[in-house]
């Protein structure tokens, strides 16, 4: 027999469960409940006074609990930071993608250790802010060996990894050669590792025909598309993201008409990372008009050393509320349930019997809390796979 869990006492339990969303809304939300968590998934979901029995039991107290994050875009896996860098932009230097490569030299450089207990430092500091499934890309390799072995990294924290070969043309060779390469030899190399395939679609970094030959070399090595678009500039990688059915396009900051119908029109998700605009000071993604439209949106942290070095999920909902306009219901949604939609996850991001049991205790009576409270760790436990990781 496998040992249950019932955590009862519930005051708030969001579910994210369409089933529940008559009654409870957008989340599913639920008063007065409890969950039974059994091995690695939810057993059962209910209120409280009709709970079943279970092996140990928790108290919430009256607290609230949350489906864990999931933070469906990141780029862990690198060596040094940008400290300077970001002082510099602070002080009136504009973002631009090169930077990129400063991080490059620090990545080659560090060995397989050095890569292994960043990312395994950083992944534990976003679990202790209760992500609980999150992406990993590479794409500080730029070279063959670079990029597999950032890969393998990687593929030590979560099955959920990205070939991001495609982030910027290295020094020392032609945008052509360094495209032949990415669909050739490093494609090879980093296909076993990887279930994504990602283009950074941008002035200074990839162009739309560029991402188009990249995505569809990843496609017949049997890996997934996804793509950086419209970050810094109006572009067609939106259009080309909703042409192609990839299932999410990250960033969408400057959208004309016909990317916002495009996406309306398509299944592509729109992963907004506000994050971003608060830490290059740009003008946020236009959340409102997206979700007015019909847009499916997610939230996501983007977290990376150069553009957007923050972990936090609750940041990201907070940024999203204050300066996109998001109710604070739709940015738990989309830090959720949206962001397992963008990895095509249908068992995580969700608390329903069956689904992962990846929950999050907040210290507050309610998730709007997250909002609420900005910069205040709410933390209070986490269940990853039904066993406790933060208590
Ligand atoms: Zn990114």
């Amino acid at each position: 027999m496998t040992a249950t869990t019932l955590i009862t006492g519930i005051g708030e339990l969001v579910t994210n469960d369409p089933a529940r969303a008559e009654q409870g809304g957008l989340l599913g939300l639920l008063a007065d409940a409890a969950v039974v968590v059994e091995g690695s998934r939810i057993a059962w979901v209910g209120p409280a006074d009709e709970a079943p029995d279970a092996d140990v039991q928790v108290d919430a107290g009256g607290r609230a609990v949350i489906p864990g994050f999931v933070d469906s875009h990141s780029h862990l896996v690198f060596a040094g930071d940008r400290a300077a860098e970001f002082e510099a932009r602070m002080t009136g230097e504009p973002y631009a993608a090169g930077g990129i490569r400063t991080t490059v030299a620090k990545t080659r450089a560090a060995t397989d250790e050095q890569l292994t207990s960043h990312v395994a430092r950083l992944v534990a500091e976003m679990r202790a802010q209760g992500t609980t499934s999150l992406e990993i890309k590479s794409g500080y390799g730029l070279s063959v060996h670079d990029e597999a072995r950032s890969l393998a990294v990687a593929r030590q924290f979560t099955d959920e990894t990205t070939f991001l070969g495609a982030h910027v043309v290295p020094a020392g060779t032609t945008p052509e050669d360094y495209v032949d390469l990415v669909t050739g030899p490093m494609l090879a190399a980093a296909a076993p590792h990887a279930r994504w395939i990602d283009v950074f679609c941008e002035d200074g970094a990839f162009d739309v025909d560029q991402a188009r030959t990249i995505l569809a070399a990843g496609s017949d090595s049997g890996l997934r598309g996804r793509l950086h678009a419209n970050q810094l500039t109006y572009g067609g990688g939106v259009q080309l993201a909703c042409e192609l059915g990839l299932v999410a396009v990250d960033h969408c900051t400057f959208l004309s008409d016909l990317d916002v119908e495009s996406l309306r029109d398509s299944r592509t998700i729109a992963t907004l990372l506000p994050g971003v605009e608060f830490s290059t000071r740009q003008p946020y993604p236009d959340a409102r008009r997206l979700l007015d439209a019909g847009v499916r949106v997610a939230l996501a942290s983007d977290c990376n050393p150069g553009s957007c070095f923050t972990s936090s999920m609750a940041l990201c909902i907070a940024l999203a509320v204050r300066e996109m306009r998001m109710s604070p219901a739709e940015a738990l949604h989309a830090a959720t349930a949206m962001g397992a939609a963008a990895l095509d996850r249908d068992d995580i991001g969700v608390l329903a019997p069956g689904k992962a049991a990846d929950l999050v205790l907040l210290d507050a009576p309610s998730y709007v809390h997250l909002a609420y409270r900005p910069g205040v760790p709410l933390v209070a436990g986490v269940w990853q796979h039904g066993r406790p990781v933060v208590v």
